[in-house]
């Protein structure tokens, strides 16, 4: 996902685009640059939109135009002064690192600076950063690194100190929402991804991908079965459940929003309203929160933190999802 402009990068990113454009309204651009931080935290977006504002041929205060021939190509990855490593399987091979100082040595094709950026530069090996470290110690020329790593300090101290470290954070709960709300997610989804998650990419993945709706949909079918009392949890599970158990992520998943439901009867009860992640469930939530006593709702949760400390050590029981559904519904 691009951004196009510093003011994006400020939405996401608020410390790392005034540092920036500070630097460039104060001539002070730094030409090394380590940006680190978790995944999904707009660290190569912010890279790519660095290396337009360079080359931009109509930029605006630092923002380029994003239409001219070079940031057009700089978006494909085709333009020949701007330079993407990433590792190829566990570690940056010598081979890349040496490719790469070798175009710098020749006069480039096209005028103008030269950017490097290195993904998961925390896989650079000892002779690869070496390697690199020389480029770094020879100043005047047109060329800026960016490394991006989610592995701060395992990044060598040399490097660290030659570069200047911006720090990406994990990303607001409200922006992923809104993002998700005007790709046209329904509410429902869009607020239990944004609490499953704060990396921004994967949160659109979930909400592309069709298990993760269904799940979102059974966990809100369960509620309400419980609710109704015409078809079993565990019943309405097990039709499922082939599915869920597929994947680790999908158990956690469901899991997961099975504590939020929970946990959206009991901000019911407390009338704690604003905190409630199934908007669109009210209703229900409503009408659970007059059958449950805390003590109850506190025990699912318990069960089902169990159930989900289990997935990590690969125990997954069926016979304990079941158990679990059965309790909550004798619950209520
Ligand atoms: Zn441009």
């Amino acid at each position: 996902m691009s951004v196009y402009s510093w003011d994006e990068v400020g939405k996401y990113q608020k410390d790392v685009a005034r540092i920036i454009t500070n630097s460039y309204r104060l001539n002070r651009i730094a030409h090394a640059y380590i940006f680190e931080g978790p995944n999904g935290t707009k660290k190569t977006s912010t890279a790519f939109l660095y290396a337009k504002s360079l080359l931009c041929t109509n930029p605006n205060h630092f923002n380029p135009c994003n239409e001219c021939h070079n940031c057009r190509r700089i978006d494909n990855r085709t333009h020949p002064n701007v330079f993407y490593i990433k590792p190829k399987g566990k570690v940056i091979k010598k081979e890349q690192i040496k490719n790469l100082i070798n175009e710098f040595s020749k006069a480039s094709i096209e005028k103008g600076p030269r950017i490097y950026i290195i993904e998961e530069a925390d896989k650079l090996n000892l002779t690869s950063s070496n390697t690199l470290l020389k480029t770094m110690e020879e100043p005047g020329q047109d060329i800026y690194q960016i490394l991006i790593t989610e592995n701060y300090n395992s990044l060598l101290k040399t490097i660290i100190s030659r570069a200047e470290t911006l720090h990406f954070k994990p990303i607001d709960r409200n922006l992923i929402k809104d993002h998700l709300l005007k790709q046209g997610i329904q509410p429902n989804i869009a607020n239990s991804i944004s609490e499953y998650t704060v990396d921004m990419g994967s949160a659109i993945k979930f909400a592309e991908g069709f298990e993760m709706i269904n799940i979102i949909k059974l966990v809100t079918e369960i509620y309400k079965g419980i609710l109704v009392k015409e078809i079993s949890p565990v019943m309405l599970f097990r039709d499922s459940s082939q599915e869920i158990f597929k994947s680790y992520d999908f158990t956690d998943f469901f899991l997961t929003l099975m504590i939020f439901y929970q946990k959206d009867v009991l901000h019911y009860q407390l009338r704690n309203h604003d905190n409630i992640c199934f908007l669109e469930e009210m209703d229900t939530i409503k009408k659970l929160s007059e059958k449950i006593s805390q003590k109850n709702i506190e025990k699912n949760i318990i069960n089902m933190l169990g159930l989900k400390a289990r997935l990590k050590y690969n125990i997954n029981n069926k016979l304990a999802f079941d158990k679990m559904l059965a309790c909550l519904e004798r619950g209520y």
